[in-house]
């Protein structure tokens, strides 16, 4: 019989969230490498998979996470039937109190692009057919699209299986899937082949008049770590903590053809009104890659909401709104001596409604964030002379600028210096992601 005070599993989740906030697996570096090298990638699959490496190297540094969205606590404990935990014996019945259920899964930060992700569809088993079952993964994979930020592990659970009712994994299908979200073009977020690193099918027993399928995927911010305990002591999975070996070399070849790509088009916001920008943006078709320099003014959900009550109530949008790119972002905690903590982009999808009304309002025009956005904001873009850009990364100095009391949801002016970013919608309404996503 092993005892374990509940203290050792504070301490291990302790340290399991510690590591994951800042540590990749090995394997997962190893993948985003494999991009780099892999001469089918395309350009566009190498840049995101060199911002994630760089961006998992100043991670492991563990002062800033390696995502600011931190997302759900997941963690999932199994324990054996000669293990005894604190306050419980075999004959004890307590109720907790708080409606915990009898099973408690409590393993990892995940983002909540991945929670957000993840669905169960309830189908019959007309389904299960190649053609079928074909037909109807493309269109749920596709449907993920971006905004969870792949490249993804992705994981689909198929109510079909052994007849001795045993789970299995199923290698075929892992290949078959793999090689159609290859062929889909979405890639590692901007066209290209790598929307997903790995695919994994699970079967398992149906009920005979059921089928459920469920898909999920594990983001960019890959945080998973398994610990045990046992007789002999506490363990936790080495994550891995020198991430510059997954870097190519840099080369003197490498930094003249860096500073002398003519495929990148820089563009300064402070010299230029958003008019000139949006005209400057308009000679540019979707896809063309762009690095900015200058002020951009950041506002996520409450911040949009806030905005929204300002049009209804007659005082229109504030200026700022007007004059500036919009960032749907919001910055982690700010680690000591530090301008902010770590700012990423959120998903765009959430802001789409209130397009149409802040461009018809006179702001808004080019906005910035990750993920494919809806119909209704091609259109708004079209008919109001607006942009879409969409990013993974970011920035130098930070300041409020309304909504304090909000705290990361305040609205922040940030200045960024050769910002990357790519025309995802432009004011001609072209949308990159439409032949992916219809
Ligand atoms: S990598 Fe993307 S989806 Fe994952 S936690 Fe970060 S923001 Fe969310």
């Amino acid at each position: 019989m092993l005892r374990v005070p509940g203290e050792t599993m504070r301490e291990l989740s302790s340290t399991a969230f510690g590591d994951i906030a800042h540590l990749l697996r090995p394997a997962h570096l190893a993948q985003l490498r494999k991009i780099l090298d892999d001469p089918e990638a395309s350009d566009n699959d190498r840049f995101v998979a060199m911002e994630l490496l760089k961006n998992a190297n100043i991670a492991a540094g563990r002062i800033l996470p390696g995502c600011q969205d931190t997302g759900t606590a997941i963690v999932m404990g199994k324990r054996g039937h000669l293990v005894l935990t604190d306050g419980m014996t075999m004959n004890t019945c307590q109720n907790t109190g708080n409606n915990l259920p009898a099973q408690v899964d409590v393993l990892g930060t995940k983002g909540g692009g991945s929670a957000n992700k993840t669905f169960l569809y309830q189908q019959t088993k007309a389904l299960l057919n190649t053609g079928s079952l074909e037909a109807f993964l493309e269109e749920k994979i596709k449907t993920i699209g971006t905004s969870a930020c792949p490249p993804y592990h992705l994981a689909i659970v198929i109510g079909e299986g052994d007849p001795t009712g045993r789970a299995f994994r199923d290698l075929d299908w892992e290949k078959h899937i793999l090689e159609m979200t290859r062929n889909l073009g979405i890639g590692a977020q901007f066209g290209g082949k790598y929307f997903c690193h790995d695919v994994r099918v699970v079967r398992l027993p149906r009920h005979g008049a059921s089928c459920p399928v469920g898909i999920g995927v594990s983001c960019s911010a890959d945080r998973q770590v398994k610990g045990k305990i046992t007789k002999d002591g506490v363990f936790i999975e080495q994550l891995e903590t020198d991430v510059s070996q997954y870097l190519p070399e840099v080369t003197d070849d490498h930094l003249e053809d860096e500073s002398s790509a003519t495929d990148v088009v820089k563009v300064d916001l402070n010299s230029m009104s958003m008019d000139e920008l949006r005209k400057t943006l308009s000679s540019y078709p979707v896809r063309t890659r762009l690095s900015l320099t200058g002020t951009i003014v950041v506002a996520r959900d409450i911040a949009h909401a806030k905005m929204l009550d300002k049009i209804e109530s007659g005082e229109g949008l504030p200026q700022y709104a007007k004059d500036n790119i919009i960032y749907y972002a919001g910055p982690a905690k700010t680690p000591d001596g530090y301008a902010s903590g770590s700012f990423g982009p959120t998903t765009a999808g959430r802001m789409d409604a209130y397009v149409d009304k802040f461009m018809a309002n006179g702001g808004s025009f080019v906005t910035l964030a990750k993920g494919n956005r809806s119909r209704q904001v091609t259109n708004a873009c079209k008919k109001y002379g607006g942009f879409y850009l969409g990013s993974i990364e970011l920035n130098k100095n930070v300041e409020v600028l309304d909504n304090e009391e909000d705290g990361m949801e305040a609205i922040w002016k940030i200045d960024v210096e050769d910002f990357p970013a790519f025309i995802v919608v432009d004011d001609k309404g072209d949308d990159f992601f439409k032949e992916w996503l219809g």
